[in-house]
């Protein structure tokens, strides 16, 4: 008995409609794209039943041939989308195309600009998916049925796309979804044969689900239109490059060509495809750790899952593909895929497929893009992935002193390579920012010797120098931190001098040691320093200050700790500090000069109106006023 109930009316999720304006004022341009986006969420949707129906047949309900179904109507200007997959019941209806489920969809929309140009460059990172109806329709019917529920279970769901949608039930003898579009105007074009045939052969010939059409010419009934057959199946010898293109954009919903893509069939005791591929832009939650990943594993043909960390690794979350194995039973479940030892040697095998397909990107010259755009996440794989550290390592590119370059671009094989002979270390700095690194004071003796420093400035940088701690035989060495070996290694010859130093300016150091009693473990005598009168170091055990304040920025409680004050003894500054050491100015001076020490790293003075107050003060006792 069918309980048709009233009509709902609803109100779209703010994000939604902000998404529906979004799509319709920037994708008019490339209209066509609805069809795929919709087709490519019936093949999913049959994906999904074909799966579950491994373990309950009955789903199928005695309708085992799953297809999808393009309709349309001249006259009354309508195209429809119909297939019989898993359909949705009305919970799912409202929480599918009433709400925005992705995560990082705040993060998103909080990064749109209202520059309709900019924005809609943005929208093809999130993929708008079913919204996309919108942009030919001014109304959208659409009528579902859940598989394995009773057939006057059905939902209609029916929108304008302005703020709201009905809702109600329905009775629905077939099993799956139909989308019924109400062309508007100056899209009505689309309600024809042979324009909606092209738009299926241009973006997804490569569906492996039967898609039907009616017949031209003659015969009454339907035809199948594509070739249906899983595209990754086929010998590379029989594919071209707009093939893989085309697949690529209908698996990934990006409007852009993939940077690079390897296919790849292996034989023997495990058998298996897979086809990875590198897109050109990052999509809009790169930055989720928790989100979907952009592979999908298929198993004799049969989708079964995209999300599985058990397929790749977190850090290589921005490759998109198919991996396909006979290897594992149809009905598998997560727990089985995560002990799985063929699923572990296919993943294992898949991680280095697609390092060596990055590592020939980086032998072009579109690396510089993958690396602006990939390089962040990239680098989580010096932590996550200690087998594969060295590859990885050899794949990083970070600025260097050598070309002050803010770009990326120098290798640690490049540095290793410019490497003087007596030079045992590769030195860095890590910095918020890339004009704290290359003007800090650290530097100054390492640019003075022509010692090359690699200038790091992603927050993830300093991690990734905890776990990557030497490269090609070589110690990765921070450059601020006290125990600076490459001072001596490359200038023994002073050594002595600066412990006869320290003996002179002794009396010197316990005054603004003691002027600074509760910032600084103690003050000494700098050879790093050239240009700027002083500079803090880290002991070797403690963290750097970069690392303190992205703890902090990170909400954790980091203990204060005192640094090491280091004065260039050379300085006009210092020179007059010290003749006028007795002065009671002195306690000023000394917290001026640790105070600029804290300021040239990128950090925060804790009274900064006090900095400013002494400068002031300063600056009017030395004019006479
Ligand atoms: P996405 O496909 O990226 O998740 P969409 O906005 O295209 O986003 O679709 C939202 C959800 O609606 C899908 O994840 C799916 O659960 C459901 N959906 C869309 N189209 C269909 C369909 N033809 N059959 C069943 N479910 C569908």
């Amino acid at each position: 008995m069918a309980t048709e109930t009233q009509k709902e009316e609803r109100g779209f999720e703010s994000e939604v409609q902000q998404l529906l304006d979004l799509v319709i004022n920037s994708l008019y341009s490339n209209k066509e794209i609805f069809l795929r986006e919709l087709v490519s969420n019936s093949s999913d949707a049959i994906d999904k039943l074909r799966f579950l129906s491994l373990s309950d047949a009955g789903l199928l309900e005695g309708a085992a041939e799953l297809e999808i179904t393009i309709d349309f109507n001249e006259k009354k200007k309508t195209v429809t989308i119909k297939d019989n997959g898993i359909g949705m019941t009305k919970e799912e209806v409202i929480s599918n195309l009433g709400t925005i489920a992705k995560s990082g969809t705040k993060e998103f929309f909080g990064a749109l600009s209202g520059d309709q140009t900019k924005d809609s460059q943005l929208i093809g990172q999130f993929g708008v998916g079913f919204y996309a109806a919108f942009i030919v329709a001014d109304r959208v019917v659409v009528t579902t049925r859940k598989a394995g529920i009773t057939g006057d279970e059905g939902v209609r769901w029916e929108s304008e796309g302005k703020g709201a949608y009905t809702v109600e039930t329905v009775s629905a003898e077939q099993r799956g979804t139909e989308i019924v579009l109400h062309l508007k105007k100056e899209a009505k074009e689309f309600a024809a044969n042979h324009r909606l045939r092209n738009i299926c052969k241009k973006y997804s010939d490569h569906i492996s689900v039967p898609i039907r059409m009616p017949s031209v010419g003659e015969e009454e009934g339907y035809e199948v239109i594509n070739e249906a057959t899983a595209m990754w199946q086929k010998s590379k010898s029989e594919l071209k490059d707009e093939d893989y293109q085309t697949f690529y954009k209908l698996i990934s919903h990006d409007f852009m060509d993939p940077l690079k893509w390897v296919h790849s069939k292996v034989e023997g005791k495990i058998e298996y495809t897979t086809l990875f591929y590198i897109p050109q832009i990052a999509p809009f939650d790169l930055w989720d750790r928790e989100a979907k990943h952009g592979v999908k594993l298929y198993v004799q043909r049969v989708f079964i899952m995209d999300d599985a960390e058990e397929l790749l690794p977190r850090y290589l979350r921005f490759v998109r593909g198919v991996i396909d194995t006979n290897e594992l039973p149809l009905n598998v479940s997560r727990e089985i895929l995560q002990k799985d030892k063929s699923l572990d040697k296919i993943r294992t095998a898949s991680i280095k497929k697609i390092l060596g397909l990055i590592e020939r990107l980086a032998k072009g010259e579109s690396y510089e893009k993958f690396w602006s755009t990939f390089g962040k996440v990239l680098k989580e794989g010096i932590i996550e992935d200690t087998v594969n550290r060295e590859r990885i390592a050899k794949l990083l590119r970070f600025s260097s002193t050598i070309d002050d370059n803010e770009n990326p671009a120098v290798s640690l094989s490049d540095y290793v390579s410019r490497m003087g002979e007596e030079q045992t270390n590769i030195y860095y700095i890590t910095t918020e920012s890339f004009s704290t690194a290359k003007n800090s004071p650290h530097i100054e003796y390492f640019r003075g010797q022509g010692t090359e420093v690699l200038l790091l400035h992603d927050q993830i940088d300093e991690w990734l120098v905890s776990h990557l701690t030497e490269f090609e035989g070589k110690n990765l060495k921070s450059i601020v931190h006290a125990d600076l070996e490459g001072k001596n290694e490359e200038g023994k010859a002073d050594e002595n001098d600066e412990t006869k130093e320290i003996g002179e300016h002794d009396e010197f150091f316990a005054k603004i040691r003691e002027a600074l009693s509760e910032e600084v473990e103690d003050v000494r005598s700098s050879k790093r320093l050239t240009t700027s009168p002083a500079c803090l170091v880290s002991s070797a055990e403690q963290p750097s200050a970069n690392l303190e304040r992205l703890l902090q920025a990170a909400g954790q409680e980091v203990p204060k700790t005192k640094r090491i004050l280091e004065l260039n003894m050379e300085h006009p500054v210092i020179a007059l500090a010290q003749e006028n050491q007795d002065s009671a100015d002195l306690k000023d001076w000394s917290e001026m000069l640790y105070e600029q020490s804290i300021l040239a790293e990128g950090g925060k003075l804790e009274d900064p109106s006090g900095f400013i107050k002494r400068m002031n003060e300063m600056m009017l006792k030395l004019s006479g006023a």
